[in-house]
């Protein structure tokens, strides 16, 4: 198969940042839980971008281990002082609701109050983000200080919201490619006013989707916004015969702060996908975090699980929990930035570039160097450190064309970036000095990397 122009080079750049960056202003105020009508508005919003098919899937259904719980729907919610202010205001914050309460209304004095409220005294002005699934509870997040200064007397709560038999809500993008092995793109879209967590991962897959859409590619591609485990756990359960599909795949959140870039591998360790984000961080990064699985965190836990083992990793700018904002109401849109967010969506595309783009070259004359000079492969003037970078490629790649090495291969081994490689290769092969001669060009995974070389 010829392999394919770099996807990189075919995106849309120009502005990306400022237009993932609009589009998480966009969703950013809606009110997500696990289920809901806040999960159905994001999606809404998301399809004015893409072609997004929505699923509902009924409270009760049985998705291997877990129940789809029932629907949760929030109107208002407040705690008002005994002047019949409300001090504490849902519509000011969506994360002053401890996320998924049952309905609640009464007075009650301070004292009891205080044991439904979270607050973090270390950080004494954010609110913090709580939630209560599969625990029946309710509860306000507020500052600290605020707490702190309430006078004791009784307190009005409201809790308007609705706990009903429903369904879970979530969205799937298919860009169909050459074959149907696929390529799983994923983010989390259960999370309220948090704009890192998770407004970042949804905004950049929904721009990600919108620019494939015209693209021809090798591997299918297919999105998935849904609710942080139970929508991943309900995915695969009802997908089972599409997973056996998925070749490579990533967990997307965090993506617009100015930390890391870090990436958790996948459970296998050594699939593909792992040695690709690895090669264009290290590329792109002075220092990037690039890290072992381990069994928690985000989705990447259900898609590894043993009965599925998916080469599917998590690719974050900070890595969760370990940033003051996280969970907390200063992980909103100052928190995040546009060239942060542009500069994610370039190492995504530089990464798919590798899975697309990836092949193993033979050289077609093994016996000695190729004279490049003569067939204008070889800068004939010094000192450009462009064109050096460019020749030092060429004599890497034919260096390793024995068939065995694949691209990606002589990229790490070179120190270079796989599209200088690619494009060496590609230059290469237009002159007849390199052929791909029927191996597999894109093993699945590094396991099947070197079966094919034959170790
Ligand atoms: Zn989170």
């Amino acid at each position: 198969m010829a392999p394919h122009a770099l996807l990189s080079g075919q995106l849309a750049d120009d502005g990306i940042g400022d237009a993932i960056f609009a589009l998480a202003a966009d969703i950013f105020p809606i009110c997500r839980s696990i289920t809901g009508d806040g999960v159905r508005r994001t999606l809404d919003r998301l399809g004015n971008d893409i072609d997004l098919v929505v699923h509902e899937v009924k409270t009760g259904t049985r998705v291997f281990d877990w129940t789809i719980p029932r629907e949760w729907n929030i109107r208002d919610a407040y705690i008002k002082n005994a002047a019949g202010e409300r001090i504490v205001d849902f519509r000011r914050n969506n994360l002053h609701v401890l996320n998924y309460s049952r309905p609640v209304r009464k007075r009650l004095p301070l004292g009891e109050l205080k044991k439904h409220i979270f607050t973090l005294p270390d950080r004494p002005d954010l609110i913090p983000y709580r939630t209560s699934y599969y625990a029946e509870d309710w509860g306000f997040c507020m500052a600290h200080r605020q707490l702190a200064a309430l006078p004791d007397g009784l307190y009005e709560v409201l809790i308007d919201a609705s706990l009903e038999d429903g369904s879970l809500t979530y969205g799937e993008y298919l860009h169909p490619g050459e074959t149907e092995e696929e390529v799983l793109l994923s983010a989390h879209i259960c999370h309220p006013s948090l704009a890192n967590d998770n407004c970042s991962g949804l905004a950049l897959l929904t721009h990600l989707a919108a620019g494939l859409a015209g693209l021809r590619t090798r591997y299918s591609y297919r999105f998935l916004f849904a609710p942080g485990t139970i929508g991943a756990i309900a995915w695969l359960a009802l997908n089972e015969n599409r997973a056996a599909r998925i070749r490579h795949g990533l967990v997307l959140s965090c993506v617009g702060d100015g930390g890391g870039p870090t990436y958790k591998k996948s459970r296998q360790g050594d699939a593909l996908i792992d040695r690709a984000m690895a090669h264009v961080l290290r590329n792109a990064a002075a220092a990037p975090n690039i890290i072992d699985f381990f069994p928690y965190g985000y989705d990447e836990r259900q898609y590894c699980s043993p009965g599925f083992d998916l080469p599917v990793g998590l690719f974050q700018r900070s890595q969760f929990a370990t940033f003051p904002e996280y969970h907390t109401s200063a992980d909103n849109l100052d928190f995040i930035r546009p060239d942060h967010l542009a500069s994610s969506y370039r190492l995504i595309a530089a990464a798919l570039d590798i899975l697309e783009c990836d092949w193993r070259p033979r050289s077609t004359v093994p016996k000695c160097e190729p004279q490049l000079g003569r067939r204008g492969l070889y800068a004939a003037r010094g000192g450009d450190p462009d064109e050096a970078a460019k020749s030092i490629a060429l004599l890497w790649i034919l260096s390793l064309a024995d068939g065995r090495h694949s691209l990606l291969d002589v990229a790490e081994r070179a120190g270079l970036p796989f599209a200088v490689v690619a494009e060496g290769a590609r230059r290469l092969r237009e002159r007849g000095l390199l052929v791909n001669d029927g191996r597999d060009a894109s093993p699945t995974n590094a396991r099947g990397a070197r079966a094919a070389a034959g170790a």
